[in-house]
């Protein structure tokens, strides 16, 4: 006869929830299906986790509302989320023991923090006898499969997504999210609101205008992409004045959505998979993808550029200018709107985000760091490897990067991306007295200065020729040291 605390343990598994926080397409959760165990679900929130790159504000928001959506679905199929705080190499084998689990699921994370953080836990759950499995839910492919021909990482994209494009094939998995089997719980030691993630200042208030976080959310936004967003894709995705990408960077940084759902929808829609505008986009999945790739194998990237000779690049330190760019007052509108838009929004548009980088990086020759770090606060899709990697495409220092010496000028990309001027009127419409052939140099328009720019709109605080001067400049200085 089995004694009764001997069955339950042969019953239960906990599923620890990391970048995961959705029920469906979940390989952590199908595993536990299949394994007929009942399911004790836990997200355990360490801040120290991620050290340097802990979430920021608005990720923290995000965070806080998916976990909210997470374990009210869990709810509805009679589980209860479990919330803790502390290193989960602590915190699982105590939650195991306390609920007759002995196996932990979970699904892996890729950044230096996290992978520290899962090699803890396995050591730990290893000493307690309790058996361990993780499972990938965030990429089409393990970092660590894709080679190039002599066995090592890919450093350049076009040759990477060659190599381990034909994963946008992989399918969802395909299990009722009904047969779930959670395991009822009492009322826990901690509520959602104990993990203390939103933070102390009313900003995030506003986010809530902007964006619905749930996985419901997430997987409409999916499918209206992929109907809607995907066919115009390549010719509108440049165009920030316009709904012309999908906006499923947040649902797919906290893993609401999985890459596996994105592309199966898309294909989907195009039976073929051939259409120019549906390649283009799963071509930016391919990019999270690479961003990966590059982050597992180069984890130091986050702090230093990958290409070691920018570890010199002669950065200013000139906090009155980073907080003008912060805070959209630089007097350049196609700079301004785009701050603006991720201050208000949480979010911005992938085109004006390469403008505004290229701005702070070579206009205000302020390290890409500094840029890094003001999106991780304020962005709501903040990816440690994603932004890592945009940053450091925009300052010439990663890999595929874009040349330092290639300077965008950010009144001319105003003028081709925007070029009735709707997005910079959207965020700063300061300027809707402008004549509309000039929104992108207001100062030039009858009532601007280049000493007082327009009204209250600031006038530029660099110029473009000299700064692009100055960059050139220090680049050289590079070259020859
Ligand atoms: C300086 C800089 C910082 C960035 N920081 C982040 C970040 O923290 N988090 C983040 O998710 N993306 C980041 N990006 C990449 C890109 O700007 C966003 O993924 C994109 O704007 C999100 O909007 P979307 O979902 O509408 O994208 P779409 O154009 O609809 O693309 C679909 C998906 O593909 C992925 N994707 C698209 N472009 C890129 C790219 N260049 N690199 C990696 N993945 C991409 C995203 O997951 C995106 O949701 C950054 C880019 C730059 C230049």
């Amino acid at each position: 006869m089995i004694a009764k605390n001997e069955k339950d343990s042969a019953d239960k598994v906990l599923v620890w929830f990391r970048k995961d926080l959705r029920l469906r397409d979940n390989p952590t959760l199908e595993h536990a299906l299949a394994s007929s165990k009942q399911i004790v679900p836990v997200f355990i929130w360490d801040e120290e986790e991620g050290g340097k790159w802990s979430p920021g504000a608005a990720s923290r928001w995000w965070l806080h509302q998916s976990l909210k959506s997470l374990a009210a679905s869990i709810e509805k199929l009679g589980g209860r989320l479990l919330f803790e705080k502390g290193k989960p190499a602590d915190v699982l084998p105590l939650l195991a023991k306390e609920n007759g689990a002995d196996d932990v699921f979970y699904s892996r994370v890729y950044d230096p923090g996290g992978m520290a953080a899962q090699e803890a836990v396995e050591e730990a759950l290893e000493t307690a006898g309790i058996r361990t499995e993780s499972f990938n839910a965030s990429l089409l492919n393990e970092p660590w499969e894709v080679k190039n021909s002599l066995g090592k990482p890919f450093q350049v994209f076009t040759p990477f997504w060659r190599n381990c494009r034909n994963a946008i094939y992989k399918k969802p998995a395909d299990y009722p999210i009904r047969n779930l089997q959670f395991a009822k719980q009492p009322a826990p030691r901690s509520s959602l609101d104990d993990l203390g993630l939103l933070p102390g200042h009313p900003w995030h208030e506003k986010l809530f205008t902007h964006w619905d976080v749930s996985e419901v959310a997430g997987q409409a936004q999916t499918v209206h992409a992929a109907r809607e967003i995907v066919p115009t894709y390549a010719h509108r995705r440049n165009s920030p004045g316009t709904e012309g990408t999908s906006r499923l960077s947040p649902y797919l940084a906290w893993g609401l959505i999985s890459p596996r759902q994105v592309c199966h929808s898309v294909l989907q829609n195009d039976a073929g998979g051939s259409s120019r505008g549906e390649n283009k986009f799963l071509t930016e999945i391919g990019w999270r993808e690479f961003s990966y790739h590059l982050l597992y194998h180069f984890p130091h990237i986050p702090n230093r550029p990958l290409r070691p000779k920018y570890a010199s690049f002669p950065w200013l330190s000139d906090s009155k200018s980073l907080r003008k760019w912060q805070l959209g007052q630089t007097g350049y509108p196609m700079v301004d709107a785009g701050m603006r838009q991720l201050y208000e929004t949480g979010w911005m548009h992938n085109r004006v985000r390469m403008v505004v980088a290229s701005f702070l990086v070579k206009h205000l020759l302020i390290s890409w760091e500094e840029g890094a770090r003001w999106f991780w606060d304020t962005l709501v899709d903040a990816d440690l490897a994603s932004n890592t990697q945009g940053w450091q495409w925009a300052a010439g220092c990663g890999a595929d990067a874009a040349p330092y010496f290639r300077i965008f000028n950010p009144i001319i990309q105003g003028e081709k991306f925007d070029s009735k001027g709707k997005y910079a009127l959207r965020w700063i419409p300061e300027l809707k007295e402008v004549p509309p052939k000039l929104i992108f140099r207001p100062w030039e328009s009858p009532n601007g200065s280049s000493e007082s720019g327009f009204g209250t709109y600031p006038a530029p605080c660099v110029d473009h020729a000299s700064a692009r001067a100055r960059a050139l400049g220090a680049l050289a200085s590079l070259k020859s040291s």
